[in-house]
């Protein structure tokens, strides 16, 4: 990986956000196609940019590792593992309800 892939894998993989765990370089990570993309990409602000994040997390081989980080961690903001907020949300609803 080159150096601006490096930084954008960084960039990417350190959201703006308070909720990701201190340790949040994880082993799967150094496979994610958004290694090959601009972060933004992967923060759109509307849905035709959910969609074009979606598909390349489509071809993703870590796809289900990164939306069960995303999960785990609440992550609330992006689209990780072809999920955008809002499925996320209702994902972790629906295993609440399951859980009771
Ligand atoms: S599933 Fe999407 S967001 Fe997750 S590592 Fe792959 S390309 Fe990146």
């Amino acid at each position: 990986m080159n150096q601006t892939a490096t930084a954008q894998t960084q960039n990417r993989l350190h959201p703006p956000t308070n909720q990701a765990p201190p340790e949040t370089t994880q082993p799967w990570m150094a496979d994610g196609l958004c290694r090959d993309h601009a972060p933004g990409m992967f923060f759109p602000s509307d849905g035709v940019g959910v969609d074009k994040a979606r598909r390349i997390c489509g071809e993703c081989p870590v796809k289900e590792e990164c939306r069960e980080y995303a999960l785990t961690y609440r992550i609330e903001h992006g689209v990780w593992g072809g999920t955008s907020e809002r499925e996320r949300r209702r994902i972790l609803r629906d295993r609440r309800l399951a859980a009771t």
